[in-house]
This record gives C-alpha cells, structure tokens and sequence, in this order.
C-alpha cells in the first residue's frame, strides 16, 4: 500500500492570532456569542482548505480554550458551582476555563497544568461524587459534519479515555476505579455516533501512553478498551505522542484497534517497538517535528520510512509528530528575516507542504525536485558558527563546572563578609512595570525618544527603587527590572546567534500565547549586558545591590532550540556568555548575583529513568559552569519558579548555589520536610506571601509562615522574601506588602 498523510491537530489561534482577539472582544462584551461562533466557524473551513492534500485530517481539534476540557465538558465532567451559575453552555465553558465574576456569582476557574513536556497548559477537570458522566454535548459531531458540509472527510480526534482518567482531579471519595467503566461507556456512545454519521476512523490522543506506567495502569488501559472497542463500527487509531510507549506496548498491540500513532522524534524507543504493532495495524509515523521550527531533514526521514518498514510495518502513514499546536502558524508571515534564514524554517503550514513532498518521495521514487532541493539545503552550511564560541566550548575543563572553595567555607566567609542580619530580606528582582516604564520601552524600541533618554528615565526609576527599598528596610536590595520586557527575550537581545519573529506566536493557554526566541547560531555575548544598570543602583546605596542575571537553562527552555547541534552543546555556549556577565558584575563590585533558573524543572523528561541520564546530568553541571568562577565572598542565588521539585531535591542543592529563593506561598510548604531530611545545604528563601493576588498579607499572617519555616529550617538558613512576579502588581500593593513583610522579619528576629 502507498503511504499517506495525517496531521495530528492544527494552530487553532489562527495565522494573526483572530481567534484569541476575537475571544477577547466575546471576553469584553464587545461581540455577540453568534460572533465569536462564526469566526471559530470560519477558522476552521480555512484552516481545513489549507489542509486539504491530507490524507488524514483532523477534526475537533479546535478549541475555544482547551482539548482536556473539551472532553470533559462533552462528558458531562463539570463541577456544580459552575453549573449553578446558569450560563449558557459556552459561557459555562468559558467560567470553568477563566473564572466567573459577575451578576451571577463569583467562582474561580479550574487548576491549570502544564501538558506534559510543552509549555501549552490545559485546564485540570475536577471529579465531584455525584458528577453524572454522559455524553451531553455535540462538538466532535458538528465538527465532523462542518468539515463535510466544506466537502472534506475528516479524522475525529478527541483525547482518549486513559489520558482523560489520568488527568482528572477526583475532589471527593471517588477514584479512577470508580468511573473508568462509565468513561469507556461514554466513549463508546460517541464511536457509536460517528458510525451513524459514516465516518471511517476515529482518533483518540492518548499521550499518557508515554509516560512510566506500572501493572495498575496497563490493567485499566486494558479493560478499558477491550470495552470501548467491542463492536465498533469504526475504524480506531490510538495516537500517542511525546515520547514512545515502551511500558505498554505489548499491552496496546493486543487491542483490536486498526492504527496506531507512535513518534519518531522524542520516542526513542519507537522503532524498537514497531514489529509488535506491523503486520496487522496502519502505523501512523510521527516524523514530522510538531515542537520545533526547522525544516525537515527529508534523507533522514525516508531513513526512518526505511527503518519502520525493516521492521515489518507494512502500511504507513507519515504524520507530524504531535499536534501542530506547538509551531507557530506561518513562516509567510514574517516580513523582516532574510530569506536566507526563513528558508530553513517551517512552521505548522510549511510543515503540511513537508508531509506531502515526503508522500511524494516515498511513493514516487527518491529523484523528485523537492527532494534535490532539501538535500541541498542541508548540505549548505547554514552560517551560524562562531569558531570561537566553539573553541571555547571545546576548551571548558572538568574544574569549571565545580566551585570552590565548596559551600560550607564560602557560607561562612559570606556571614562575616555581608553580616546580613538573620533572616535576611530581599525580593526576587523586578519591581511593579508601571506602565510609564513599559512606555519608556516602548517609545525607545520605536525609535520615538533618545537612548540617553530611555537610560535617564530607567536610571530615575532605579533611584526611587533603591530610595524605596532602603525606606522599607530590606537588606539586599535590586535595580527593579526596568529595561526588561522579558527574562528570556532581554537576555536573547542581547547575545549574538538569536533571532526573534514577527508573528511566530504559539498557544501557551488560553487566549494567551508566546513567541519563543529562536536559538540560530553558536552564542555569544555582545558586551556586558546588565553591568551598568547594577553598577549604577549599587552607586545610590550603602546596601548590597542583587546582579539579576537568567540562567542558560532558562534561557534554553523558553527558546526554540537549534536541532544540528545538542541543547548540552547550546546550553554550555549560553552558560559561557553568562559566566562573563557574572565575572563583570563581580569586577564592578557587585558582590551578589542572582541567576534566575525559573524553568529548569520544565524540561525534565517525562519518565523518571531519564531524568538524570537525558537532562539533569547535563543541565544541573551547566548552572555551575555559570558560576564556578565567582570569588568565595561573591554570594549566587538562584531562583525557581514553583517548588515542585520533591523529587529532583539533591540536584537543586547541586547547583551549588548559595541562596535560592523559589516560589512557595501557595503551596503547602511540605517542601520544608523535605529540605530538612535531605540536608539540604544551600541557605533558602521560599516565598512567604502569594504574589498573584492584589491581597495585601497582614504581618501576623507572615509571621506565622515564618515560624512554621523555622520549625523545619536551620535559622541560619533562612531568607525572608516574596514570591516571584512584583513586576505585574500595582505599587501601592507592593509596598505594604513589602512593608509588612519586613515588619514580620523583625518582630521574629527580635525573638
Ligand atoms: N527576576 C525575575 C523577576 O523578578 C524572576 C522572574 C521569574 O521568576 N519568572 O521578575
Ligand atoms: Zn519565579
């Protein structure tokens, strides 16, 4: 049989971002809900035309805000206090996924989470007891017979019953064992719907397939599609994605499916598994990146085609990866890159065109222009090497990723060198981004003022910062962030071998996206980037004045990475140009630095066997690459977003820092136990009030997080600090809260 086409799910948002502006008008009551229908309407018709050479076509992989919830609104799975506020079912939808703050009543919105190694979040659907699980909505088949009515059969996909199981929060007495049967049922109706509507398959994503099961797992993905599937009338493909299915393959080859979805690009182990899976199911090939930016290496993918077929697989279908969700829409879209550039690039449309060359390659013989073509490019050498930054590289020694002396001495060289009073106060760098600076910002990258104007303006806001935090009495002070946008855009700015698009915005949650920087070539710093802005506040004040500096991890996570070298290799070309902002900070008298690693945990691979060997081998030695040379009484801190990082506990404390501050307030603070019976070494700050809401904290109620911390930690070791994020409060919050705060670590110093 030939080989053919699927596309696992395409960029709902739309090529300009329409659908999240048209939300936002809904959001503001500037559209009617007909409105907003009939743009969604028309997103898709388009969106289905651009995909019309597929073979496979997904439908209901649109979304007004989420897959996870789509599913689970279509079975009924929604918590009564959204219910009771008796909205329409898409302002329901909408309440559950944002909140609802009205005439109605007032509820939260429901927990977000991060989808699995990505950074899309979907919302968390909540199991009450008396939930009532139907089929009670009708997306997936209006979907399907849009797209029929345009004149295309499409896949149905919706995310399969062990990923939905997996991923529900059970808020009362009931647990997966209790509605798995329920579920299949549920699912079960709707195979049966499509084959009343005549579709010929159906997909369910089911990438918590690639994650580490145990014998529990394999059981309930068993009897759950043993059930679901008996009798079908339609045509099954399980569709996993993220990695590969190693724990349950043996497990899904016995089902009675007719397809499944395995990927080539992060399942390393996929081309082990495609024997068990060849003879009698479609292999639907996942060789087209859905993460990544690059274009496609076609003489390895027909490799790949090769390897599968070796391996016994007789009908393919090559697919992307993933769901296209993860790419930006368009490279036709950006009007500044040079071609020489663009031309390496292909985002979710370009990688359609991929899909069908490769069909073509593969079916047709291996002498087609496009192949010549692609060949060529890759033959070309791409122009982003910097021979120094590589002899550099080349030349890091064993010694650089270790500090000395080691911790306990530099801890003790820095509690006589600084004399901070116990329990220390500091935040963690930004403060409020009023919007007479994000103006001063603006203004400046437009052209509109001068550069001795923007630097007069921040250097003014510096001076009422550092005035600010002196009068609140904190005893480490920061410059405030003024000339930062963005962590990771600030720092990529400012480092050669970045690039940044115009229009190459991927969903994040919600309406809200983001444009990843580009990682295109060796990196290097330009000149300092931070040193006169630190210089400068630490000029105004007798305190120490915090560097503020973004770690190369961080860096790395929240860019789109270079595929031809290792993200090791890009990581360490990063952690050197930082290094030298550290040695400059330190040069010019800055004597505590803080590098913020506020995505390490982001990356860590789904399955625990590879957490070290694949990622914190290489990330957590990084770090201290950044670091290594700083002076004994120059003290690093770091900071982290989140404390979920129970697990990973001695790799944190590895990074050798000598403070870090992570974000806590919201959690139960059982990291404290942790911490404790781990020794952890490193002095730490975890965040004693919640930065997100606009709440002042009382200082009772900071005193009192400040005992419970001290009935775990050495008091030696303690900071007093916020949570991350002053930079998007109001100032007038900010400062009493910071005010209290400090009230709170003197009331307790005093005991
Ligand atoms: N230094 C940064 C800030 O305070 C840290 C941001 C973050 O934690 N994401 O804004
Ligand atoms: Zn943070």
């Amino acid at each position: 049989m030939s080989i053919k086409t699927s596309v696992i799910g395409f960029p709902r948002i739309g090529a300009l971002r329409e659908l999240k502006f048209a939300e936002e008008k809904y959001f503001k009551g500037e559209i009617s809900a007909d409105e907003l229908k009939a743009l969604a309407r028309q997103l898709r018709i388009k969106h289905l035309n651009l995909q019309k050479n597929i073979d496979f076509i997904p439908s209901n992989d649109f979304s007004f805000y989420d897959n996870l919830l789509d599913t689970a609104v279509l079975f009924n799975i929604i918590p009564k206090r959204y219910k009771q506020l008796e909205l329409s079912p898409l302002d329901t939808y909408f309440a559950v996924a944002r909140g609802y703050q009205g005439k109605k009543g007032d509820v939260k919105a429901l927990a977000m989470k991060k989808w699995f190694n990505t950074n899309y979040h979907y919302i968390v659907p909540e199991f009450e007891d008396d939930t009532k699980i139907e089929l009670c909505g009708t997306k997936p088949f209006d979907e399907f017979i849009e797209a029929r009515e345009n004149g295309v059969d499409t896949v149905p996909t919706l995310i399969g019953p062990f990923t939905l199981l997996k991923l529900i929060r059970f808020t009362g007495s009931k647990t997966v064992n209790d509605v798995k049967k329920e579920i299949a049922k549920a699912y079960k109706a709707v195979l049966a719907e499509f084959a009343v509507l005549g579709a010929q398959w159906i997909s369910l994503a089911e990438p918590y397939l690639v994650t580490d099961l145990d014998p529990n797992d394999i059981a309930l993905l068993k009897e759950v599609y043993q059930y679901l599937l008996d009798g079908k009338k339609v045509k099954v493909i399980i569709q996993t994605y993220f990695g590969d299915v190693r724990d349950c393959a043996d497990a899904l080859a016995d089902l009675d499916i007719d397809g499944i979805g395995l990927d080539f690009t992060e399942g390393r182990r996929s081309l082990e598994l495609v024997n068990k899976f060849g003879k009698d199911k479609l292999i639907f090939a996942g060789v087209v990146n859905g993460k990544n930016i690059w274009k496609n290496n076609y003489e390895k993918t027909v490799g790949i085609i090769e390897n599968i077929k070796k391996a016994g697989a007789e009908n393919i279908v090559i697919s992307t990866s993933c769901s296209l969700l993860h790419v930006p829409f368009t490279v036709e879209n950006e009007t500044k890159l040079p071609e020489n550039v663009k031309k390496h690039f292909a985002f979710a449309k370009e990688k359609l065109t991929e899909l069908s060359e490769l069909k073509e390659i593969l079916n047709n013989g291996s002498d087609t222009p496009t192949f010549a073509q692609n060949k060529a490019l890759f033959a070309e050498n791409r122009d982003c090497g910097d021979a120094d930054v590589q002899k550099r590289v080349s030349a890091i020694t064993e010694d650089m990723f270790t500090r000395l002396p080691v911790f306990e001495e530099r801890e003790k060289l820095q509690k006589s060198v600084f004399a901070l009073p116990l329990l220390p106060t500091t935040t963690i760098g930004s403060f409020p981004q009023t919007s007479d600076v994000k103006k001063n910002r603006a203004q400046f990258k437009k052209g509109e003022i001068s550069s001795e104007e923007y630097i007069a303006f921040n250097k003014r806001k510096i001076k009422e910062c550092i005035e600010l935090q002196e009068k609140l009495g904190l005893d480490v002070l920061v410059h405030g962030e003024y000339e930062r946008n963005d962590m990771v855009e600030y720092f990529g700015e400012n480092l050669n071998g970045y690039i940044f698009t115009e229009k190459a915005w991927v969903q994040s949650y919600g309406t809200r996206c983001v444009k990843p920087p580009v990682i295109w070539g060796d990196i290097s710093r330009k000149a300092p980037i931070t040193v006169e802005w630190s210089k400068f506040a630490a000029s105004l004040t007798q305190k120490p004045v915090k560097g503020m500096l973004t770690g190369p991890v961080t860096i790395l996570n929240w860019s789109f990475p270079r595929e031809d070298i290792s993200l090791k290799q890009s990581t360490y070309q990063i952690a050197l140009a930082i290094r030298d902002e550290v040695l400059d900070l330190e040069k010019s008298g800055i004597k505590i630095i803080q590098i913020d690693e506020a995505a390490l945990r982001e990356k860590l691979p789904l399955r625990k066997s590879d957490w070290y060997s694949e990622y914190l081998d290489w990330a957590i030695p990084t770090f201290r690459l950044v670091h290594s040379g700083a002076a004994a009484d120059t003290q690093i801190h770091t900071h982290m977003c989140y404390s979920e990082f129970k697990d990973i506990i001695k790799a944190i404390d590895d990074m050798d820092a000598d403070v870090i501050t992570f974000e806590a307030s919201r959690s139960d603070l059982q990291l404290l136990d942790t911490l404790k019976e781990n020794n952890f070494k490193t002095e730490v700050g975890p965040g004693v009030y919640d930065i997100h809401s606009p709440r002042v904290p009382a200082v009772d109620e900071i005193e009192n997080a400040l005992r419970k911390m001290l009935s775990k930690l050495d008091r030696q070791k303690l900071w007093v600090n916020p949570d991350c994020g002053l930079k998007t409060r109001g100032t007038e919050e900010t400062v009493k809260s910071l005010e209290n705060m400090v009230k709170a670590a003197k009331i307790i110093r005093g005991e």
